[in-house]
């Protein structure tokens, strides 16, 4: 009688928020899908995390096995004062345990345990039960660089880089600018964040491989530093392998039955007409700056869809922990007096949340102003959408430079950053310069974006870079399955 083979089992954990749920949601069903491995995800949860409580991830329940940890409480744990990286490393760090536990009974025997940029503590347990490591970073390859690097940068850069605001320097990579290190540059006595973000560049080291949502056409210079023995290679000799774009993809429910009327409200508005403006799953802007931007929104006289939450004064991602906070009516008070009314005819609010997938592929969309996390502007180029950069914390800085100096696919504003209040002059001036589609520069970044969706379909089809990458992984995974067996 024939056995049927076992299947291969792997391990994916993720960090809490949407911006690494989603991307680790998609890798996992790359693994199920394209090479029939049995998944299973786990989920560190927060006690004012809002990701469970989104319909999201719903689709992927057929093909994941999806547990979600015991949630962290947060409230003791992390205070407002510390840097998201910090934050984000403690409460992984709570979670360990459980984490262990977990695994523990685990059937079959998982082979491989894939962690996002937080959860390099696991591979102590991955050890402990034999099992492959992998990172899986969900941002960019230049990033992956600064943070391989960074525990290796002399302190007299890193001081003349935070006080003197001279460039970062990276072997082989675009040096980065002053601007682009947001909270390393803002907290520069924040020792615990620089400890930290340094422990995470040498645990990544140790990894059996680096997994990185980008690919080979989108950064080929920093991806050949980063394997040249003689630049980034002296630092880190773990194999680097771009699977990317891996994003969220439309939601066919979304489109079609509980329809949201965002979309209802798109469907009614002129091809490529609309701004669509949305700092992330977290940020947050204070009182004066929501303010400059409503007023900057409407004197631009453009057409937006604005997903707003309520303003905070001391920190640029300050829903990233918090419960949802939405106003009874859906008219939320913290905007200028008569703003919802008087751009009703031009303008939608959304509080909170929106199907930010759908929205970027609906073809009433021209141009998204965003904060610049990775996962957005993936959606973007994958969507043909032109970007304004407004970035606010962790590495969007990066971004921000990557997108508008190094590929031409989205404007910023030196203006912009976490620092002053933007002017409503300068914002309107920002957003007409992207919506006058018929001007330069914003031809040139359609052309740009044109170019580079391009690249990202060619690396995800079948025989592409980022397919490729992602098959060698696969099959490590079931080398590590065989080499098990021998050894039982
Ligand atoms: N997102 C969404 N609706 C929102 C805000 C965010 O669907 O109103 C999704 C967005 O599509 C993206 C993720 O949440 O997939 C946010 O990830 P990103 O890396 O852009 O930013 P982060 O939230 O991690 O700063």
């Amino acid at each position: 009688m024939e056995v049927a083979p076992t299947k291969t089992h792997i391990t994916l954990l993720t960090s809490p928020g949407m911006g690494h749920l989603i991307p680790v949601l998609e890798l996992g069903q790359c693994f199920a899908v394209h090479h029939g491995f049995l998944v299973t995800i786990f989920v560190v949860t927060t006690d004012a995390s809002t990701a469970q409580q989104l319909p999201h991830y719903s689709s992927y329940r057929d093909l994941l096995n999806i547990v979600f940890l015991s949630p962290v409480g947060v409230s003791d744990l992390v205070t407002d004062s510390m840097a998201i990286l910090s934050q984000l490393v403690l409460i992984m760090r709570h979670a360990m345990p459980i984490l262990r536990a977990e695994i523990a009974e685990l059937k079959p025997r998982p082979l491989a345990l894939v962690v996002d940029l937080f959860g390099t503590e696991a591979f102590e347990i991955a050890d402990d039960f034999g099992m492959l490591k992998y990172v899986f970073n969900t941002t960019n390859a230049w990033f992956l660089a600064l943070t391989l690097y960074y525990p290796h940068h002399d302190e007299t850069s890193k001081h003349d880089h935070v006080y003197l605001h001279k460039p970062l320097d990276i072997p082989g990579c675009a040096p980065l600018e002053y601007e682009g290190t947001l909270d390393l540059n803002s907290r520069p006595d924040d020792r615990v964040l620089q400890e930290d973000y340094a422990k995470m560049g040498l645990d990544m080291a140790k990894a059996d491989g680096i997994l990185v949502n980008s690919w080979e056409c989108l950064e080929p210079r920093t991806l050949k530093a980063l394997r040249d023995p003689n630049l980034l290679g002296r630092f880190s000799s773990v194999p680097v392998h771009p699977v990317g774009p891996l994003i969220r993809p439309v939601n066919p429910v979304e489109n079609f039955v509980s329809r949201s009327k965002v979309l209802d409200w798109l469907d009614l508005q002129p091809a490529r007409s609309v701004l669509y403006v949305s700092f992330g799953s977290g940020g947050t802007l204070s009182a004066d700056q929501l303010t400059e931007l409503a007023w900057g929104l409407e004197v631009s006289q453009q057409r937006f869809v604005w997903v707003v939450r309520p303003p905070i004064e001391s920190s640029s991602f300050g829903s990233y922990f918090r419960q949802d906070k939405r106003t009874k009516d859906g008219t939320p008070d913290y905007l200028p007096d008569g703003f919802v009314s008087r751009t009703r005819e031009v303008g939608l609010v959304v509080e909170m949340w929106a199907p930010q997938t759908e929205i970027l592929a609906h073809e009433s969309v021209g141009a998204f102003l965003s904060h610049g996390g990775w996962n957005s502007i993936l959606e973007s180029v994958v969507n043909e959408v032109p970007m304004i950069c407004w970035p606010l914390y962790a590495e969007q800085g990066m971004n921000a430079a990557m997108l508008s100096d190094h590929l031409g696919m989205a404007t910023r504003s030196r203006e912009v950053g976490p620092g002053g209040v933007v002017e409503r002059e300068v914002i309107k001036e920002m957003i007409r310069r992207a919506m006058e589609k018929d001007q330069e520069p914003a031809k040139f970044v359609r052309a740009k974006v044109l170019e580079l969706k391009r690249s990202a379909e060619a690396a995800l089809a079948k025989g592409g870079s980022s397919r490729g990458s992602l098959e060698q992984v696969a099959k490590e995974c079931e080398t590590g399955l065989r080499e098990t067996a021998r050894g039982a």
